[in-house]
């Protein structure tokens, strides 16, 4: 099967999997594979020039989150800068005897297995539950810490569900108790506000494809910076990123990636509210004409492009399928080929076959409310059928 999303019968709901390039990124980005293509750490002045414009990409991404720019650490995406901010405190964590981590039961998989591998290395873990509607509780947060609890990674907005976590409140606990406290924001930057002034994060991870940037490239936010803090690098080598990084510089990615986050810092409430409207439609037409469908998570602090739904008795792998050239997903894209039902509609009590019976829909920056009205027949039909 080849599905081009930009078909003109196609439909792309699946934006909390990744978005596409936005055309003034791409251009931003053009000239960075050819004419300056030079290495960011050649002493030559196409080196220097090139490198000139990876700093100046970095001020624009720290300046988007309240950072300075020594504070940015660029990574292959949020995957990487997870691992970067949790395997690289371990020696610390384990040298000052804190060997407590707290993760919640909702974040991505690359927190959540990385989380559980450190129990091999004598780390002891606390996954947080959260409530049905997907939030944290700050009481069951503060019960759940210990004498020697060393780091807390809780996500800022979640994948499948959308939920908006209070990581202010759980950033200042950290900060009253003096723990690392590191957040996947992949997808809450450019799409709730995030600065890391109000956020009292030491570590936050972001990523560039999810906000209508290159696949690829990502940034570790560190407090102060990595080096004070302790972090040991993964990668050994060419000593790029002051050292916390070593691999050629990702020009045309970083580029893309401060390109893609200064219009999304411009364009988050235009794009924000045609989502909420556009979902809202959606979800009314839905509700309207299927029985037995209701929102997985809250409704309230949730990103606005994301809904997550439960049909009654409509396996989802079915309606998935038979939609066609409509992109919708079950489960997290990473984990999508795999037949566990999600972690994280467990994680809100959902059963596996209600699991099973989820979708999820994510509207973004392309969407027209032409592919709402279509998509929205396209679902109801699809689901009159393999009910009928
Ligand atoms: C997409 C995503 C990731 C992974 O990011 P990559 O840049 O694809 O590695 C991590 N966490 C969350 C919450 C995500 O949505």
């Amino acid at each position: 099967m080849s599905l081009n999303a930009q078909q003109d019968n196609a439909i792309y709901f699946d934006y909390q999997s990744t978005t596409p390039v936005d055309s003034r990124v791409l251009q931003k980005m053009l000239p960075y594979f050819s004419e300056k293509f030079a290495n960011a750490s050649s002493a030559h002045e196409f080196g220097l020039s090139v490198d000139d414009d990876v700093e100046e990409a970095r001020e624009q991404i720290a300046l988007s989150i309240g950072a300075k720019k020594n504070e940015i650490v660029f990574t292959s995406g949020a995957t990487e800068s997870n691992h970067l901010a949790l395997s690289s405190l371990i020696d610390l964590l384990i040298s000052s005897n804190k060997r407590h981590i707290i993760v919640s039961a909702i974040e991505h998989k690359s927190v959540l297995d990385l989380a559980i591998s450190l129990k091999k290395k004598g780390f002891t873990l606390t996954i947080l539950p959260v409530t049905t509607s997907g939030f944290i509780e700050l009481d069951v947060f503060k019960n759940s810490l210990r004498k020697d609890t060393g780091l807390v990674s809780i996500m800022t907005a979640n994948n499948e569900i959308g939920t908006i976590q209070p990581i202010n409140e759980i950033a200042e606990q950290c900060a009253i108790n003096d723990l690392i406290f590191h957040t996947d924001a992949a997808q809450a930057i450019g799409r709730v506000p995030f600065d890391v002034n109000e956020t009292k994060c030491l570590l936050a991870s972001l990523s560039a494809h999810k906000i209508y940037g290159p696949k690829g490239v990502g940034a570790l936010y560190v407090r102060g910076n990595a080096s004070k803090m302790g972090l040991l690098p993964m990668f050994l080598g060419g000593n790029q990123e002051n050292g916390m990084r070593s691999g050629t510089t990702n020009v045309p990615g970083i580029i893309g990636f401060a390109e893609a986050i200064r219009i999304a810092k411009f364009e988050i409430e235009s794009d924000n509210s045609k989502a909420r409207r556009q979902l809202k439609t959606l979800w009314d037409k839905l509700k309207n004409e299927i029985d037995g469908i209701k929102i997985n998570g809250g409704i309230e602090n949730r990103l606005p492009n994301n809904l997550n739904v439960c049909i009654e008795g409509v396996d989802s792998d079915a309606l998935i399928s038979g939609l066609a050239n409509v992109a919708v997903s079950n489960g997290s894209a990473c984990t999508a080929r795999t037949i566990t039902p999600s972690h994280v509609l467990n994680a809100i009590g959902l059963s596996d076959e209600e699991s099973r019976s989820s979708i999820r829909i994510g509207v973004g920056r392309n969407t027209t409310d032409l592919e709402i009205e279509c998509g929205a027949r396209k679902i109801i039909e699809q689901v009159k059928r393999l009910r009928g």
